[in-house]
């Protein structure tokens, strides 16, 4: 599932062919998406240049003149990308259009179906942009002071509250396990059992795991790909995650698994500690 990292990749990997195009004949398969998709109000963004792509957490946008917006939600298996017209279209593929008449097509893939493209004016934008915490590869001081007070008033674990996007945008289960580990922190001690200096530098981690995972392209571990259909290198990079039963790099004692809120965590009974 694309985290933060992820999406960031794909919008900077999508921006240089993107910027100052736009779409033509826009195709639709038709299938419901997370909403249903609505083929004539993509019909009302053909022709508009595109004049930026920004991000917050796991939510993408693709601006348009005439202040319309694309929302993109990858959701569990999404994938959008530019591919050359040449190209055979891949099986779940849900949009197409031509950019600018030429060789290139966009294309959204998404065998799931729990990623959504939707046209939205500025407000609603706005309205939807505002109902996701600050990201970490962009948030101000305050606001990490803010989540600070936030985590430690919270008697929720502290994965729960990482992997919560209205409190924190685009840390998913990957970088949930990782950030915790570097922290030395163990995913199910409560936000008010820690001090607020651990809080502040679990937050620390959290920035730094995400960038990190950035200059990797990302974590593929089942089917990211980037803008230009290429896998991330992240998870040779990782310390946790997907490791079971693997020694720890800093104890040597086995990496283990446990379900918490029905998502699998990964982490090291010795390292990582509850206060
Ligand atoms: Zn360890």
């Amino acid at each position: 599932m694309p985290e933060g990292p992820e999406v960031e990749t794909i919008r900077r990997t999508l921006e240089p062919q993107l910027l100052g195009r736009s779409l033509h004949e826009p195709w639709t398969s038709g299938l419901k998406l997370r909403s249903n998709q609505n083929e004539g109000a993509l019909k009302a963004l053909e022709h508009k240049p595109i004049k930026a792509l920004g991000r917050r957490g796991k939510l993408m946008w693709i601006d348009f003149a005439g202040d319309m917006s694309l929302l993109v939600r990858l959701g569990m298996t999404g994938r959008l990308y530019v591919k050359n017209r040449a190209e055979p279209t891949e099986s779940h593929t849900h949009f197409r259009a031509h950019l600018d008449r030429g060789e290139l097509e966009l294309r959204f893939v998404d065998p799931r179906r729990f990623g959504d493209l939707q046209v939205v004016d500025a407000a609603r934008k706005q309205h939807e942009i505002n109902r996701i915490g600050p990201d970490p590869l962009s948030w101000k001081e305050e606001e990490k002071l803010a989540l600070v007070a936030r985590v430690r008033a919270s008697d929720r674990t502290i994965k729960d509250i990482l992997l919560d996007q209205s409190v924190l945008a685009g840390v998913g289960n990957i970088y949930a396990s990782e950030s915790l580990f570097a922290a030395r922190i163990h995913p199910q001690a409560r936000g008010c059992q820690l001090s607020k200096p651990r809080i502040g530098k679990l937050l620390e981690h959290t920035a730094a795991v995400l960038e990190l995972a950035v200059r990797h392209n990302g974590t593929t571990f089942s089917n990211y790909v980037d803008g230009a259909g290429k896998k991330g290198d992240n998870l040779n990079f990782v310390n946790v995650f997907q490791r079971t039963g693997e020694p720890c790099y800093v104890c040597q004692k086995p990496i283990r698994r446990a379900v918490q809120s029905g998502r699998s965590t990964f982490y090291c009974m010795k390292c990582q500690k509850c206060t």
